[in-house]
């Protein structure tokens, strides 16, 4: 049984603030300065360039990913982090559409976030080739896979309601079509229990500074199945990708396995922070972890819906159907959440009329959902985020 008073611990939340946004940038680890400290002060700082050797920076990327793939169904070997997610995305639909020559359509769909389709856009179009983005309903996507699809790329919780793809049964749709798939687990890593190799994913990417808790900005990773990954031949071929980078070989020879899809050198400072961020996972059972979520989602939204009449909705009901977060509609959603947020109630919002709250049990409890809860109550019974103050948009948010 996961002990959540003790993950809890590991969080170094302000006292007087309900953080429902760990969907966007988890909270800081209480050991993650130290640990970021340690690494500046006795690796950068005593071993210099030794480091990479004597501290193992190099083995850091995969060391890493392996503490990643233990949350996502992904075995030894299989996973890495480095870049951006988005850098990932384009890594790994590279390297998919690379197996599938002659099929020329990759199907996604309009629930996907931006960035992944803009990356497929700005691939092909690097490519120079004849490929095509066949974006579909969240619904329509098993029936639009024939056997004209490369690849089939979704995001497996949409970032604004929370829907959940079914993975298990997409993957084999696609598998029967012939066809790849690149899953974004950006809302799933550190959220759902994931099982990447029970459902012979062939590729994900993910980000590790939402429920993984890496800090602002920390690396993505990737996954690439063990049955793939000795024909994949990189599209971003860095020398960190090369199977004896400091041999200088003028030819790019991939690293003989996950190590290929290192493209550069290492953010040792962020996996510092990363690694300890991690950590909190350990002893964790995700299936724990799901349990929970869905208990405090159910909450939320009861807690919601009996009290505020003008609040939608917009999150599947059926919990199978959702991942670890809650969204509901309200046409000024924007003050709404700007005065949740004055008020010590952090979620956040996304266009055109949804506020957004992220369910991450490691750190919240009861207490947390029902103050949150109540707070909401006031401010919509009083229309308290009436305000021109509260319209006022920032950039981010
Ligand atoms: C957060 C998110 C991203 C962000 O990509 P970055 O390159 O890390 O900025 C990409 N895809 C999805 C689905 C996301 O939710």
């Amino acid at each position: 049984m996961t002990d959540f008073n003790a993950t809890r611990s590991r969080f170094d939340l302000p006292e007087d603030l309900v953080y429902l946004d760990g969907n966007s940038l988890g909270p800081v680890p209480r050991d993650a300065a130290a640990a970021v400290a340690r690494v500046v002060t006795d690796e950068w700082g005593e071993l210099l360039v030794r480091g990479w050797n004597d501290a193992d920076w190099m083995g850091s990327s995969t060391r890493i990913g392996d503490r990643i793939g233990r949350l996502i169904g992904g075995p030894e070997g299989t996973v890495i982090v480095g870049d951006t997610l988005s850098l990932k995305v384009y890594q790994a639909l590279a390297a998919a559409l690379a197996l599938r020559p002659g099929r020329n359509v990759v199907v996604s769909d309009s629930g996907n976030f931006p960035s992944d389709l803009y990356m497929a856009d700005g691939l092909f179009r690097t490519m120079g080739s004849a490929h095509e983005l066949r974006i579909v309903d969240p619904d329509a996507v098993s029936d639009a896979i024939d056997e004209s699809v490369a690849v089939v790329l979704l995001t497996e919780v949409d970032y604004r309601t929370g829907r959940r793809h079914d993975m298990a049964a997409l993957t084999a749709a696609a598998h029967a079509a012939g066809a790849l798939t690149v899953w974004d687990l950006a809302h799933s890593a550190g959220a759902l229990d994931v099982d990447l190799a029970g459902c012979d994913a062939d590729f994900a990417v993910g980000c590790t500074y939402k429920y993984l808790n890496g800090g602002p900005g920390s690396p993505g990773f990737i996954f690439v199945s063990e049955s793939l990954i000795e024909e994949v031949r990189p599209a971003l071929s860095g020398w960190l990708g090369h199977e004896a980078p400091f041999a200088f070989d003028l030819d790019f020879r991939p690293d003989p396995g996950i190590g290929r899809m290192r493209v550069g050198t290492p953010p040792v400072l962020a996996l510092a922070a990363l690694d300890v961020a991690l950590d909190a996972w350990e002893g964790v059972d995700m299936a724990d972890v799901r349990a929970r979520s869905i208990e405090l989602s159910e909450r939320l939204i009861a807690g919601v819906e009996a009290s505020c009449p003008t609040l939608d909705l917009a999150s599947p009901r059926n919990p199978d159907n959702r991942g670890s977060q809650v969204a509901f509609r309200h046409p000024e959603g924007y003050a709404v959440m700007q005065a949740l947020i004055a008020r010590g109630v952090i979620g956040d919002f996304r266009a055109p009329d949804l506020i957004r709250f992220g369910i991450t049990p490691l750190y919240l409890d009861e207490a947390d959902i029902d103050r949150a809860v109540e707070i909401l109550i006031e401010i919509m019974a009083t229309d308290a985020w009436d305000t021109p103050e509260y319209r006022m948009r920032k950039a981010v948010t």
